[in-house]
């Protein structure tokens, strides 16, 4: 009988696979050949390997458990050799973490930054869309190296410090035995490759500086605030590597008249109290042109006349929103003798010489009114 899987592992018969994986990362940073390579070592990876093989495959644990031996009828596998199994990967990740893969020399080319821009823009504009040519300081490939950023008829060399390898090894004695560390080429900067005849128009970065003109199509709907995506029109990276993106940020200008809400526009007008009391027509500006609309007679302050679909586009959607018109009543001032006799005549047919006044409950409304005239509203 073969050795015993578990004790190989120092877990007990009932580790979970959590444990057993555990168990087994920590043995293999111990044993690695790379970091004690004395044959003894060598010889108990191989048994700890070979036991993590059969723990760590449910099948096989079953019939380990159950008294048979994997290894013994498996293709390949005889005492101390690997199988078809060998977990290379796990033990990739015990000796170098998630970033395994990425051993080796790095490439110069990165990704390069992402940009953002602000676009002032008018509420039409905002609200129905609009194209724009913007104006933007950027980085694009170098032409004359294409991005290898060595000078024409010349290429990156091998480093000769770390051999294109990207990176220098230094064995230290530590209270495990030798180890092994890796830090990156200092000659090289870890490309594995020096450039020793920069490109002279891009001094070797593979990228240089630009002024570049892009139309923009601005959806309709946008708001202050709003951010637009331009994938892949941000700036170069260097070494040629792939642009960042563009990100334009709408700033919408204030409007003189209306006020935006989402997809609804506000505005507030204001009409002489006897147009209030008898009702008139009046003439508005809109996003669309000038409309008439009517005031009914007996138009209270406050209330709100809706133009349907006069409001801005609803962004990635179909329709608009409502202009909600806001009617302010004026109280007439300066009267001259005339209308003044008039106004007492009016108030006496009515009996509103000594009005009781109607109170409401509460004061919610009053303070938002408050609020809403500090706001400018
Ligand atoms: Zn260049
Ligand atoms: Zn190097």
């Amino acid at each position: 009988m073969a050795q015993d899987y578990y004790a190989t592992l120092g877990v007990r018969r009932d580790a979970s696979q959590e444990e057993i994986k555990k168990a087994y990362r920590r043995l293999a940073r111990q044993l690695h050949p790379d970091v004690n390579p004395d044959p003894e070592t060598q010889e108990r990876f191989k048994e700890i390997t070979q036991a993590y093989e059969v723990l760590s495959d449910t099948n096989k644990r079953q019939m380990y458990d159950l008294g048979g031996d994997p290894f013994s009828n498996g293709a390949g596998a005889g005492a101390g050799g690997f199988g078809a199994g060998f977990p290379f990967s796990d033990i990739m990740d015990a000796f170098f973490g998630a970033s395994g893969a990425s051993r080796g020399p790095r490439s110069r080319a990165r990704r390069g930054r992402n940009a953002t821009i602000r676009v002032e823009l008018d509420l039409a504009e905002s609200g129905f869309g609009t194209t724009r040519e913007l104006v933007v300081d950027t980085a694009v490939v170098c032409e004359v190296c294409q991005g290898s950023g060595a000078a024409a008829g010349t290429h990156p060399d091998t480093c000769d410090m770390c051999h294109g390898r990207g990176e220098v090894s230094q064995v230290t004695r530590s209270f495990l035995g030798q180890v092994m560390t890796s830090r990156p080429c200092p000659q090289c900067g870890g490309f594995g490759s020096v450039i020793r005849h920069p490109c002279m128009e891009c001094s070797g970065e593979g990228r240089v500086r630009t002024r570049r003109t892009i139309k923009v199509r601005i959806p309709a709907g946008v708001e202050d605030g709003t951010h637009i995506q331009l994938a892949g029109e941000g700036e170069v990276g260097p070494g040629g590597g792939p642009a960042g993106d563009l990100f334009l940020e709408i700033v919408e200008r204030p409007h003189p008249i209306f006020e935006r809400r989402g997809d609804e526009l506000h505005c507030t007008v204001m009409i002489p109290m006897t147009a209030a009391a008898l009702g008139t027509s009046l003439t508005v500006e809109t996003l669309d042109g000038a409309e008439e609309i009517d005031v009914r007679p007996g138009t209270q302050a406050g209330q709100v006349i809706p133009l349907y679909n006069r409001g801005v586009q609803r962004l990635n959607e179909t329709g608009r929103g409502d202009l909600l018109i806001h009617v302010n009543v004026e109280t007439p001032t300066k009267l001259d003798p005339q209308q003044e006799e008039l106004l007492r005549e009016l108030s006496k047919l009515r009996g509103e010489e000594r009005p009781p006044g109607k109170f409401s409950p509460g004061q919610q409304g009053f303070f938002s009114r408050l609020r809403d005239a500090f706001n400018g509203r």
